[in-house]
């Protein structure tokens, strides 16, 4: 019956995952994944997250269905981490809201109301982007274009380049910004270029989709690292906002997230409310309950919230940490290249400037993987192995 379905491309980062597990050396490095590792390399389940489980197992609660958009308690408190308490289109009643499966889950559902409702049906993406922006954006129908990010050259934001492209932009375009933390680059705006970006997507008329899935990554202070995004509402800008859980909850499995819009009126949002149940109910009907459950406990509990504030930010400096310290053994070890941007980048990821066939040597020669672009993520990096990673990088970067 199958006869006609070609065979698939794999997905790039799984192949990285299969040849890790393959290789047989004691000191084998993995820094494709894209998930915190504590400083033994471990998978990390965050302390408040323990907590909260155990009170929601404890309230014995039922099973039953949650509402098409998710539980309340949950993304009402999400939003309010995102736009902060005082936001006035939270005060106003006029942001309309959706529980969603991850930030995946968010962009999809993002996506499918811009292909329904935004009459230019096109988007911008950074170059380069997560990977799976093009797909899900594509998948929903919109037209996908490119403004430039980042440069080469400099390892650094092309801030001239990124402006020249949005002043190109048609108004009414889309435009995906990386709220902090940028994938995969690790190169974020500072405050002055967010506020020019903003200038910009004002004057073009261009409608602002913040990606958010880093936040307190970045920084380790939730409120710092959601500037550009409370920046743009709070001078008046109508954006659209995805958010995960999985990174800074460490929920990557529970699938929780949520997908805002910012509108102009109560009425507004009732509105916008009603098409976004539209668009959920035939993809999958109701979200997830246990990974909104943990969430909003944490979320809800003035105690509990600041201790997993604390938490955050701890993973956060163990990466900048991390970023330090390969820096330090490269120069050590008397590489004469400038490694500012490893502690100048921001987040889980770095992109090292490793040339593809670099990238290569690292694996075949030293069994370090990372992705072929040159991106290494922080996280798989830890006390044990980072002299071994700075001697591969310093071997095949002379
Ligand atoms: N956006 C960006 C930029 C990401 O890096 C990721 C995770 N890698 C996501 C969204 C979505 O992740 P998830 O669906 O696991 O929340």
């Amino acid at each position: 019956t199958w006869a006609n379905v070609p065979q698939g491309p794999p997905d790039a980062i799984l192949g990285i995952t299969e040849a890790f597990k393959a290789d047989t050396a004691s000191h084998k490095i993995n820094l494709g994944v894209g998930a915190y590792r504590d400083n033994e390399g471990k998978p990390f389940v965050l302390n408040t997250v323990r907590e909260a489980e155990k009170r929601v197992v404890g309230k014995k609660l039922d099973k039953e269905y949650a509402p098409i958009t998710g539980l309340a308690n949950f993304y009402t408190a999400a939003a309010e981490l995102a736009y902060g308490s005082n936001s006035a289109p939270i005060k106003e009643n006029r942001l309309a809201v959706s529980q969603t499966i991850s930030g995946t889950g968010a962009l999809r559902v993002g996506a499918e109301f811009l292909a329904k409702f935004l009459p230019s049906k096109k988007i911008l993406l950074p170059t380069p982007s997560w990977a799976n922006h093009k797909a899900v954006f594509s998948a929903a129908g919109l037209e996908v274009g490119q403004y430039r990010y980042y440069d080469k050259s400099t390892i650094s934001l092309d801030f001239d380049g990124l402006k020249a492209d949005l002043e190109q932009a048609a108004p009414g375009t889309a435009v995906l910004l990386h709220a902090c933390a940028h994938n995969p680059t690790g190169v974020d705006p500072t405050k002055e270029q967010w506020q020019a970006i903003f200038n910009v997507v004002k004057e073009r008329q261009l409608f602002p989709l913040f990606d958010m899935a880093y936040q307190g990554f970045a920084s380790g202070d939730c409120d710092r690292d959601a500037y550009a995004v409370r920046y743009f509402v709070d001078n008046g800008l109508p954006v659209a906002l995805n958010q995960s859980f999985a990174k800074n909850m460490g929920l990557y499995g529970e699938r929780i997230g949520a997908f805002s819009i910012v509108c102009e009126s109560p009425e507004e949002k009732a509105r916008v409310d009603s098409q976004l149940k539209i668009i959920v109910r035939p993809l999958y009907s109701n979200p997830p309950i246990h990974g909104a459950r943990i969430a909003a406990e944490i979320l809800n509990d003035a105690q509990l919230k600041q201790q997993w504030l604390g938490e955050v930010k701890s993973m956060a400096d163990r990466m900048i940490e991390m970023r330090s310290l390969l820096r330090e053994k490269l120069e050590n070890l008397g590489s004469k290249k400038d490694w500012s941007h490893v502690t100048s980048q921001i987040g889980m990821f770095c992109y090292t400037g490793l040339s593809p066939e670099q990238v290569d040597r690292l694996a075949s020669e030293f069994s370090v993987y990372g992705t072929r672009d040159g991106r290494i993520s922080i996280c798989g990096i830890n006390a044990s192995n980072v002299d071994h990673l700075a001697k591969a990088i310093f071997a095949v970067s002379g």
